[in-house]
């Protein structure tokens, strides 16, 4: 007989994934993969950070290690120091205990556990997304039963920030209403809020007593150091308020299959900081009952010695400087092309991502006659591009430019 799912419309693809299934169909030896957002070497190669493979090693000798249930918020020191990492380790607001902190499954739990938390003790549901945004973004927050809203946050004239309208949308957002930024490196936009427009973001989320809610999955990344890609977060802890901060270890140290990353929640109060953990406890419990070991274990190891400390933000620094790099060569490239158009937004942009203005059409002309796989949207993952793949990119750009 019938399937008792014969209802079960196929899904939509995702468009992330589908550009991967595409690329790997496609037997062109010159394709190019700058889709989904994963930092390659210069040969295109997947990169396991030197440091990971060093403490995997000393942790598949560590006999004395267990695998037994960690707690529902996870390991208490991965938490300590991962909230030091992104709050700094002076940070008053760890000193007073007014921060509490979970293990999560990467940027992505860490995201769905907050919106969770809020869904079940928030005032007010709705959230402010900037517009456009990382796409899993509308999903994992409505997920938990928040209503979305945007905010101007990307002008494609200047292919910079829409400050103004970014002023206005947040001076007139629902009181008490969450507003989800990311901390550093925006995703797709590679567009961020200079210090001095951060701290007029700052003052008029504190004066409309809005939430925000902090999205760090590039830390370190962005400018080389884990301090400054903070510094937007710091502001907003530095005055005494509350917010929440997911935190994601995948780019970082490359560890996007392993999962790992945080939730934090700032409050007023030890007492709150408290209650708050507490109820994180009840929530997470039916989500997932507690998180896995590994990633956590990795990720500790790291934070909490000297050396390998230094091993990681030494890799760090070098991955960011290749990001740069290739920044660089791609303007060189096209300016070296006479290709029609300002492309100073490739160098003035930061972090993993180029958003480089190029349309759906060109974008599509660019896979099928240059075998080049990117989102639709004209975002071109940096760190998925080599040196030297860049002429074969500026080719593209440029044919995509003048014929389409
Ligand atoms: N947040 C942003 C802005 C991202 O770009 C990503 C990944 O691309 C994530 C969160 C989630 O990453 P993960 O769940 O792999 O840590």
């Amino acid at each position: 007989g019938d399937s008792l799912f014969h209802n079960v419309p196929p899904a939509p693809d995702i468009p992330v994934y589908a550009t991967t299934v595409a690329y790997n169909k496609d037997p062109s030896t010159n394709k190019l993969h700058l889709g989904i957002g994963v930092y390659r070497t210069e040969d295109g190669k997947s990169h396991t950070l030197n440091v990971v493979r060093q403490v995997e090693q000393t942790l598949a000798n560590d006999l004395s290690a267990d695998k037994e249930y960690l707690p529902r918020t996870g390991m208490a020191e991965f938490n300590r120091l991962s909230a030091e990492l992104i709050f700094g380790s002076g940070s008053p607001a760890i000193k007073e205990s007014r921060v509490t902190t979970a293990q999560c499954v990467s940027g992505c739990g860490s995201l769905r556990l907050g919106a969770e938390f809020l869904a079940q003790h928030y005032r007010q549901l709705v959230v402010y997304l900037p517009e456009p945004t990382y796409g899993n973004h509308p999903n994992l927050l409505s997920a938990a039963g928040l209503a979305l809203k945007t905010y101007r946050y990307y002008d494609p004239k200047t292919r910079g920030l829409d400050f103004q309208g970014l002023l206005e949308d947040l001076g007139s957002a629902l009181t008490g209403a969450i507003v989800l930024f990311q901390a550093s490196g925006h995703n797709p936009t590679g567009v961020d809020p200079t210090c001095q427009q951060w701290e007029q973001i700052r003052q008029l989320v504190r004066l409309r007593g809005l939430l925000p809610f902090f999205d760090c999955a590039y830390q370190g990344l962005v400018s080389g150091s884990l301090d400054a890609d903070a510094q937007s977060i710091r502001m907003f802890v530095c005055d005494g308020g509350e917010s929440l901060v997911a935190q994601s270890y995948s780019k970082t140290m490359g560890l996007y299959g392993e999962r790992i990353g945080s939730l934090s929640i700032v409050c007023k109060t030890a007492d709150v900081a408290r209650r708050v953990e507490s109820q994180l406890r009840l929530v997470i419990r039916p989500l997932y009952s507690n998180p896995p070991i590994h990633g956590a274990a990795i990720v500790t190891a790291i934070l909490k010695d000297r050396d390998l400390y230094n091993e990681w933000t030494s890799e760090l620094k070098a991955m960011s400087d290749r990001l740069a790099k290739v920044r660089q060569q791609l303007y060189d490239a096209l300016c070296n092309r006479g290709t029609p158009g300002d492309w100073s937004h490739i160098i003035r942009q930061v972090g993993m991502y180029t958003f480089t203005g190029l349309n759906e059409e060109q974008v599509r002309f660019m896979t099928k006659e240059y075998h080049i796989y990117m989102s639709s949207d004209g975002r071109i993952n940096m760190g998925g591009l080599s040196s030297k793949a860049v002429p074969h990119l500026a080719d593209a750009i440029h044919a995509a430019v003048t014929r389409i």
